[in-house]
């Protein structure tokens, strides 16, 4: 790289930090220090059939493989990669953080024979507050990683998720069926999709999704997040 000097100079004089610990990067390191990554309380999902995110889905709807990269705890300290993310405006954590978890998940064989990769959609009103789609970030880096490519205009969200609070679990589930719709099927018809967003809470969101898709004629589905309750 030509400017490659320029660069490390910049970097040297206002070196990056780490999204978690706030500790400055070394050379190579890239949103998160390598304590901090080898520290991450990763799920390792994506090692066990039949594991505890999957069966969240059981019965919902035909789940082909389930992982989350690490463990969401409220007041972890890496909760702030999720708050960056979404809060702050750092949309390039979602790619890097993307791109770690695939490089994490290449070797078990968890993307084979996936077509697509479908990022969850928000709202056009919430994206445009956001500026961004986190959600899509992350996919762009999973896909950097495997080559497997991003699709984005096949399934758009038609409702935004209305205020949750003092709802019961049942009403939240009510809350969220007709969250999302087909926009063109085309595209997704015979193919093993891998949805993707950031956070896994009650999952409510992700089955909405993913009973959308399988109205499409011989899909597949797969789901793969940052982080998981
Ligand atoms: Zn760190």
């Amino acid at each position: 790289m030509k400017n490659s000097w320029l660069t490390d100079f910049i970097r040297l004089l206002f070196p990056p930090c780490c999204v978690v610990c706030e500790d400055a990067l070394s050379i190579g390191e890239e949103c998160l220090c390598l304590k901090c990554l080898l520290n991450m309380p990763k799920t390792n999902y994506h090692l066990v059939a039949d594991n505890e995110l999957e069966k969240r889905f059981w019965g919902k709807f035909p789940i082909e493989r389930a992982s989350a990269y690490f463990h969401y705890v409220k007041g972890s300290d890496f909760d702030k990669i999720l708050f960056e993310l979404k809060y702050h405006g750092q949309k390039e954590v979602g790619e890097y953080m993307g791109r770690y978890m695939a490089n994490d998940l290449l070797v078990s064989g968890f993307f084979n024979e996936i077509d697509i990769i479908v990022p969850v959609p928000l709202h056009k009103k919430r994206e445009k507050e956001r500026g961004y789609n986190q959600s899509e970030w992350i996919a762009s880096g999973i896909s950097k990683i495997t080559g497997i490519p991003v699709n984005t205009n096949s399934i758009k969200r038609v409702e935004a998720n209305s205020t949750q609070t003092r709802k019961s679990v049942w009403d939240r589930w009510e809350n969220v069926q007709n969250l999302f719709a087909v926009v063109s099927s085309s595209e997704l018809q015979g193919k093993h999709i891998l949805l993707v967003d950031d956070v896994l809470t009650t999952g409510a969101t992700i089955v909405s999704c993913a009973s959308k898709i399988m109205e499409v004629r011989g899909v597949r589905i797969s789901v793969l997040t940052l982080a998981a309750a």
